[in-house]
């Protein structure tokens, strides 16, 4: 197909009203997290580096300099704002800059460093005095290789001569032509076309190959979810609390993908406080300044049972980071009471019932 980009657009649906809210593929989610992401993220995991040769030096870097790098390149570094490598960045770049070449597979929580990582290193095996591609970086979808693209155009951004080019839905090569920048950067039934179908590049002077979010690539579409959370109820209350005065943010799956951006931007931003959301937002968000959650409706299945793993995906919006968290859910009557209960089995834990009245237990 050329058109795998598109494959994981399944939240562009066209219904309106309550339709059923689809859940967000992992593609999407991957690029809200990095929407709402300004900074880098402490890993709390070790980093664990496993190679073929074992008697290969296990060494790591403290510092940008001790890498070599071409100084146009460690100005680029520099003017992003890092000062010293993450952990992730620290024991991959030996390996990802070393000569003979390697491969390596690398998987650490988003926000760790990976693309900076991965980015760096290609950008530092590019012969800018060459005029062909020599770097492939394949990206799920479309937003996110331009997402990619960005980080690669601020890190080169001492190194005129180092171009690139978008092999993404929209972008169109005369028939003939070579590509001449050295850099490509893709989604993957775009690339394959250019390279096999098309001949605009030669594939077989590609020095380096990088597979970004290689698990939401291959990872099998139609997992949908059971969830029925609907878009209607949603509008309805950012609008009650609009009208309250409140300043209320609402994403729902009706959002084209850059609609989306943009308010998620503005609520990490800090322009609006609450953030109302239907199950498009339950997986995959990390708002580091989430401090509660308040489930207005519990979530439930389509036999109207209560979703818990869903529930968990909600309520683990708080609390992230070691912070505290705090989450509220709604209850108005012996359905919504029955549905906690089936949570509460299902985790174990007590949830614990709040004075509505009490104004004071509730801050
Ligand atoms: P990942 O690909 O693992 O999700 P990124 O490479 O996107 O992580 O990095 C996450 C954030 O941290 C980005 O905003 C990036 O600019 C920033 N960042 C990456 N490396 C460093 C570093 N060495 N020092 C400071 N900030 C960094």
């Amino acid at each position: 197909s050329t058109n795998s980009s598109d494959a994981n657009n399944v939240v562009r649906n066209e219904g309106t009203g309550d339709a059923e809210e689809p859940e967000i593929s992992a593609a999407e989610a991957s690029l809200m997290k990095k929407i709402l992401r300004s900074k880098l993220i402490e890993s709390t995991y070790d980093v664990e580096v496993q190679r073929n040769d074992p008697n290969s030096p296990l060494y790591s870097v403290k510092s940008f300099e001790e890498l070599n790098l071409n100084p146009d390149l460690l100005k680029g570094v520099y003017a992003m704002g890092f000062n010293s490598p993450s952990k992730i960045q620290e024991t991959a770049l030996p390996t990802l800059l070393a000569d003979p070449p390697q491969n390596m597979i690398a998987q650490s929580q988003s926000g760790t460093g990976k693309t900076a990582a991965f980015v760096l290193a290609s950008l530092s095996r590019v012969d800018a005095s060459k005029s062909f591609p020599q770097v492939i970086i394949l990206s799920p979808t479309y937003e996110l290789a331009l997402q990619t693209g960005n980080v690669a155009k601020q890190m080169a951004q001492y190194c005129k001569e180092i171009r690139f080019r978008f092999a993404v839905r929209g972008e169109e090569v005369p028939r003939g032509e070579k590509i001449t920048e050295q850099v490509i950067i893709g989604t993957p039934g775009k690339v394959m076309d250019w390279a096999l179908r098309f001949n605009f590049f030669n594939i077989r002077k590609i020095k380096v190959f990088v597979l970004d979010e290689a698990d939401v690539m291959i990872a099998t579409q139609g997992h949908h979810d059971q969830s029925i959370r609907t878009r209607r109820t949603a509008s309805w209350l950012s609008e009650k609390l609009a009208t309250e005065g409140h300043a209320v943010a609402l994403l729902s799956g009706d959002l084209q993908v850059d609609q989306r951006i943009a308010v998620l931007n503005r609520f990490r931003d800090g322009k609006e406080k609450v953030l109302i959301t239907t199950n498009v937002c339950a997986r995959g968000i990390d708002v580091e300044q989430v401090t509660v959650v308040v489930n207005f409706d519990l979530p439930v299945d389509q036999k109207g049972r209560a979703d818990c793993e869903t529930y968990l995906h909600r309520i683990g919006r708080t609390g992230r980071f070691g912070k505290v968290g705090l989450a509220i859910n709604m209850v108005d009557g012996p359905r919504t009471i029955a549905l906690l209960k089936q949570i509460e089995d299902r985790f174990g834990r007590k949830i614990v019932k709040l004075d509505a009245e009490d104004v004071d237990e509730i801050e």
